[in-house]
């Protein structure tokens, strides 16, 4: 975390999964509440789990700055992006890869993030899926219609080759684990190369 804010990390993304809306198993609140004391990075929660409005206080009280929830993951979409915001955190709302976009005509206006998952939720690791280029280009243009201070973020894959892409297509955030964690330099130069892929 030190090394990644070392080298010009925006944001910390913490990786929430609960072992049921996705089969994988990662940390609670406790353990965003350690990185809380840890960097002084604005922490972004990506709540991969079922229900995920009974947890956002919990979250809250934990340090968390941004909360994202999968539309996927309630059906009471709305309570809980008016939970995150009445708490006094950013809005996320996360749509896995074939989810129907059209959710974020409605959601736009309550939303200060959109994510667009460009993997299957639930590992890291995995390659991007390529399609996800038409639905952040379509994400783009709901945006600048319905909500312009919203985020459009991006989760899975992220690379030199997909990040240039991903941002030319309207993505304003970029997620990425293995590549800045476990890539072939270190941590700030990760972040580094991804930035110099982007600028160039
Ligand atoms: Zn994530």
């Amino acid at each position: 975390m030190k090394a990644a804010e070392e080298g010009g990390a925006d944001y910390l993304h913490v990786d929430v999964m609960d072992g049921y809306f996705v089969p994988n198993i990662t940390v609670g609140p406790l353990v965003v509440q350690a990185c809380k004391r840890a960097t002084k990075l604005p922490i972004d929660v990506h709540l991969m789990i079922r229900e995920p409005e009974r947890y956002i206080d919990s979250f809250i009280e934990a340090g968390a700055n941004i909360i994202t929830v999968h539309a996927e993951a309630t059906p009471h979409v709305h309570r809980a992006l008016q939970l995150i915001r009445e708490s006094g955190a950013r809005a996320g709302l996360a749509v896995n890869p074939l989810t129907p976009l059209s959710v974020f005509r409605d959601a736009l206006p309550y939303c200060d993030l959109a994510l667009v998952m460009t993997v299957n939720p639930g590992f890291g690791g995995q390659q991007f899926i390529e399609s996800s280029l038409k639905r952040i280009l379509t994400l783009a243009d709901w945006r600048e219609e319905l909500n312009p201070y919203c985020e459009i973020e991006v989760d899975g894959g992220i690379s030199a080759k997909t990040a240039p892409q991903v941002v030319e297509a309207g993505a304003t955030v970029l997620v990425a684990g293995t590549n800045i964690f476990s890539g072939i330099d270190s941590i700030q130069n990760n972040i580094a190369a991804l930035r110099q892929a982007i600028a160039g």
